[in-house]
């Protein structure tokens, strides 16, 4: 596959440090508040790489982290502690916060089709690595104790890698306006690895250490849970753009300071989902869940579609304008799939090795999942029979997780029960939104009309518009729509 490095800034050919394995690495969630569909975005396209990188052949051991302590509300090391802020605004303990949210983050994954990764570890679980680590870099001179905290000295490695997009003026976190410069700091971009001292007293979780009770900063947690599960070679590296610095220049600095050699090859960044007025944040307060959406009538796979749609380096403007677009071609996909015969015959091995191929060359380019959707379209469009389509959509859907196979058989399903319903009531066919509770209402009112029961059936039509429903009597059956 050829993937674009966000450390070298160039398209390389994928490599793995062991022929055939892939050590991957995720930054995972911080579990203070629901995740929003702008987080969810980064995780359905590292989704789907995994999945391509499965697809091609790839084992691939997935590792991600859950972060439920040492993230401050800035990424510099200042502020309060997301969690602590989570736990207060909800009146509940850090650790039952921690547990709501990563249920709830996980609920949003598997609702979206994302697969669970190999090794999930929530930063809690795992202190004594964290402390071990951290006193390997005292040892080894990278770290020093002032004001109660213990640093990462910067100035000790020969580079301070950044992914060269930010410039001096970015990085002069110490002296950005609205943040306080830590004067325990010996290098402006030193970063706290243990804290026993914060500006706020009642931090809940606070563990013994070498140097006192206290807490492990936020970057230390990823360079420990991959250097632990990952090993000492990761092959590739995932998190969103606002990752990339300082959180993953501080992750290469102590990896590969405690380690003494090249940590990680290849970082994969996603961009932003953006809202009108910005980046779709957390803190803002103000963003959209998966369970808005599902409130709203949307599938959440029409919000996965609406992410493939576009390239993972580009920003991604939401907007319900196109997800309604998304949601509908999705729809109309699901449809085309399933007017698809299934057992029309022999699958033609021939052509779905010739669609593999012609997927692997369009995804595997950079991960365009938006060439991948095409290919469903060629699928549909495919010189061959029913079954040998249907076999190329289930083996593209591997990657993509639309579950169109199972939409299909769904669909196909209730066209058959809706088919029975109408030959039971005498060939009436109602043709609606999709709301069996109202299909059975206009059933009523066309049977009350059968009967001359003029007054029960205006009865229930001023029900259905009282509801919102509009009805339209057609030759043999009513159509019904919500207004
Ligand atoms: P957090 O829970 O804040 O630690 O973020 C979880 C993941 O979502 C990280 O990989 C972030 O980089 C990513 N992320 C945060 N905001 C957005 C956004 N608006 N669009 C896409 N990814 C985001
Ligand atoms: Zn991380």
């Amino acid at each position: 596959m050829q993937l674009y490095n966000s450390a070298t800034h160039k398209k390389e050919e994928f490599t793995t440090h062991t022929p055939g394995r892939v050590e991957m690495y995720t930054c995972g969630p911080t579990v203070y508040h629901f995740a929003h569909i702008g987080n969810l975005r980064s995780y359905i396209m590292e989704d789907a790489l995994e999945k391509y990188l499965r697809y091609e052949g790839y084992d691939v051991n997935r590792v991600m982290n859950i972060t439920d302590v040492g993230h401050l509300s800035s990424d510099a090391d200042t502020g309060e502690d997301k969690m602590l802020k989570g736990a207060r605004r909800e009146h509940k303990t850090v650790m039952e916060i921690a547990r709501f949210y990563t249920d709830a983050f996980f609920d949003d994954c598997r609702k979206l089709n994302i697969k669970t990764p190999e090794v999930v570890q929530p930063a809690t679980g795992l202190i004594d690595e964290f402390i071990k680590v951290v006193q390997g870099l005292m040892d080894k001179g990278y770290a020093y104790f002032a004001g109660g905290n213990v640093y990462f000295d910067t100035s000790k490695l020969d580079r301070y890698y950044v992914f060269n997009d930010h410039d001096e003026e970015d990085l002069a976190v110490g002296v950005r306006e609205g943040v306080e410069e830590d004067l325990n700091k010996r290098n402006k971009n030193d970063f706290v690895l243990w804290f026993t001292k914060s500006k706020f007293e009642d931090q809940a979780l606070k563990w013994d250490s070498p140097w006192g009770v206290g807490y492990p900063g936020w970057h230390i947690e990823c360079s420990c849970i991959s250097m632990k599960y990952n090993g000492e070679y990761l092959d590739l590296h995932c998190g969103g753009v606002d990752n990339a610095f300082p959180h993953h220049t501080n992750e290469i600095a102590q990896s590969e300071a405690y380690l003494g050699h090249p940590w990680c090859r290849q970082w994969f960044h996603v961009h932003h989902l953006n809202s009108d007025n910005g980046k779709m944040s957390k803190s803002k307060g103000e963003f959209l869940t998966v369970s808005l959406l599902e409130e709203k009538g949307y599938d959440p796979l029409a919000y996965r579609f609406f992410c493939l749609q576009s390239h993972y380096r580009k920003a991604l403007v939401f907007s319900w304008e196109n997800l309604d677009n998304a949601a509908k071609a999705y729809q109309k996909l699901v449809k085309r799939i399933a007017a698809l015969k299934p057992a029309d015959g022999p699958v033609d091995q021939a052509v779905l090795a010739e669609y593999k191929a012609t997927f692997i060359e369009r995804v595997g380019n950079d991960l365009n999942t938006a060439l991948g959707v095409t290919c469903l379209y060629d699928a549909l469009k495919a010189d061959t029979n029913d079954a040998t389509r249907l076999a190329i959509l289930d083996s593209f859907d591997r990657v993509l997780s639309l579950s169109l196979l199972d939409k299909a058989a769904e669909l196909r399903a209730k066209e058959a029960a809706q088919a029975r319903a109408s030959s039971a009531s005498g060939g009436f066919t109602v043709t609606g939104e999709g709301d069996p509770e109202i299909d059975a209402l206009v059933l009523r009112r066309a049977e009350a009309k059968k009967a001359k029961n003029f007054a029960e059936a205006d009865r229930i039509r001023d029900e259905l518009r009282t509801r919102g429903v509009e009805i339209t009597d057609v030759p043999g059956g009513a159509v019904w729509k919500k207004i």
